[in-house]
């Protein structure tokens, strides 16, 4: 069986204790690679290499800087079926999702911050007839970058791209669940000449290998994505050590249909929001709130689209949906669909896990499923379930709308469909996220400022935000 190695000073190798994981293809329900199960001494020797490289890696030449980077873009370029196709099978979303989303952003991330690091700058203050200060942005050092398992190399390469851009040696962990791509990227790493331990690549448990990257005092900064209460955790052990810490939690998101949206557009983008990547998305709309007026026709539009959506093996050209992530997942997903049965809520498509036939028989898929008849408080419409089951509530009118939506612990996304202009700003303004999408979903400039308030995270990514996490800003002052 294959097996998945570290990346450590430039060298792909075994994890120390030489003891492996499972890697599951959640299609089939079966095994198909080994991930390192890797631990502090593979951390230890990481850091170590990041270290040593950090001197001359952070003061490469912008160009020459930008030139290895997109040398690595086009490395993931020139393989790009093998990527699409090892994101397909680690993760379980269809290869046409993998072709069309994850694998072209990855490239686009690496790009985007290649180009970045020859803009960036930093200000200066003139003090009139006294002095003149100066910001010196400099690298932190070794920072570490953590992923979670839902957009694999998409996440993993928007932490690490901008972490190398500015300068730092990254120790980096995928999440042991999706591990496939980020081996993938070594590879890439090496062939395209990277210095050796500017980057390093740790495969293993959060609890474990995860943990001890965050708690090692030479890890000077954390780019964290995952839950919300990983997120907690990883803050509880690196706030006493003052660390820069950029957090991207959870999410539960709120999408409110107007009654003068343009109705087509709004059921189809809605469909997309709900159940793009099977739901497992952390900007996925799955609180959809909608005037009383439309309420039925809405529901009635919404549910046959959701009928036509096919789930079957991720190969297939014909599958919307593939399968859920792992085991535990989908039997977390199924815990809150007989949840939200018995807190009264009416399952109107879906509502239960699917049988394949062949190759996926042992796969984990779910039927798309769409519930009515909750309160907006209940657990299901408050807790993130990050799966293909969505909700459907009334409101009557924009105040009530907007109520629901702000009701929940968390803040990071939200789509308003409406034609009214100034109802737009007005609810955007008042809307408790990050990120508010007018009459669209999942719009993406990598310039905007990316990221959650309230327990859906601390700190921006994206643009120069993430560069200016990467860096710390120093305070020169001349006196005249
Ligand atoms: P998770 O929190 O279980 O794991 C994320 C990563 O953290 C994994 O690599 C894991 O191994 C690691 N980890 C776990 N415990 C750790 C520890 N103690 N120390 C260091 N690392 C540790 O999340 P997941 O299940 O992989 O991903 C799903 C979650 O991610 C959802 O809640 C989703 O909303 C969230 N998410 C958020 C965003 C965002 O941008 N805000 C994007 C995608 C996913």
């Amino acid at each position: 069986m294959e097996k998945i190695l570290n990346y450590i000073n430039g060298v792909l190798q075994e994890p120390s204790s030489k003891q492996y994981l499972d890697n599951y293809e959640p299609a089939t329900g079966k095994v198909y690679s080994q991930v390192p199960d890797s631990d502090t001494q593979d951390v230890q020797q990481a850091i170590d290499a990041a270290r040593a490289a950090f001197p001359a890696w952070s003061k490469t030449g912008l160009e020459e800087r930008m030139m290895i980077m997109l040398k690595i873009a086009d490395g993931i370029q020139n393989r790009f079926d093998e990527f699409v196709a090892a994101e397909s099978k680690d993760n379980g979303k269809t290869l046409q999702l993998a072709a069309a989303m994850d694998i072209p952003r990855a490239i686009s991330n690496f790009r985007f911050y290649a180009s970045a690091l020859q803009h960036f700058s930093a200000e200066s203050h003139q003090t009139p007839g006294t002095a003149i200060n100066y910001t010196l942005r400099q690298p932190i050092g070794v920072v570490g970058c953590i992923s979670p398992w839902n957009l694999p190399l998409y996440l993993f390469s928007w932490k690490i791209a901008p972490a190398l851009a500015t300068g730092n040696c990254v120790v980096a962990k995928p999440s042991e669940i999706t591990p496939y791509t980020a081996y993938l990227l070594s590879q890439v790493c090496i062939e395209a000449g990277l210095a050796k331990g500017v980057l390093n690549i740790i495969h293993g448990l959060g609890g474990k290998a995860g943990q001890a990257i965050i708690e090692h005092p030479e890890i000077k900064a954390i780019s964290f994505t995952g839950g919300t209460e990983t997120g907690k955790r990883i803050a509880a052990t690196a706030a006493p050590m003052f660390k820069k810490l950029s957090l991207e939690l959870g999410g539960k998101n709120p999408n409110l249909v107007f009654a003068d949206c343009d109705f087509e557009e709004t059921v189809k983008q809605s469909v997309r929001a709900s159940f793009s990547n099977q739901g497992e998305i952390c900007l996925c709309g799955s609180r959809i709130f909608i005037e009383r007026s439309i309420y039925e026709k809405f529901k009635a539009a919404f549910v046959e689209q959701v009928k036509t959506l096919k789930v079957g093996d991720p190969n297939d050209a014909a599958s919307n949906q593939g399968a859920i992530v792992s085991l535990a997942h989908k039997q977390k997903v199924l815990s809150y669909i007989q949840l939200a049965t018995e807190e009264g809520g009416k399952i109107l498509t879906g509502g239960h896990e699917l049988k394949l036939e062949g190759r996926c028989a042992d796969g984990y898929f779910i039927a798309p499923t769409v519930i009515e008849g909750l309160a907006y408080t209940c657990r299901t419409q408050q807790e993130e379930i990050f799966g293909p089951v969505v909700t459907l509530t009334p409101f009557d009118t924009e105040e009530e709308a907007i109520t629901m939506a702000n009701s929940v612990k968390y803040g990071l996304a939200s789509s308003i469909w409406t034609n009214d202009l100034k109802r737009a700003h007005r609810i955007a303004e008042k809307i408790e996220a990050g990120i508010v999408w007018i009459n669209c979903w999942l719009l993406r400039d990598l310039r905007t400022p990316f990221g959650g308030v309230k327990a859906s995270g601390v700190g921006r990514e994206g643009g120069f935000e993430a560069m200016k996490f990467f860096t710390e800003a120093k305070n020169i002052c001349i006196k005249n």
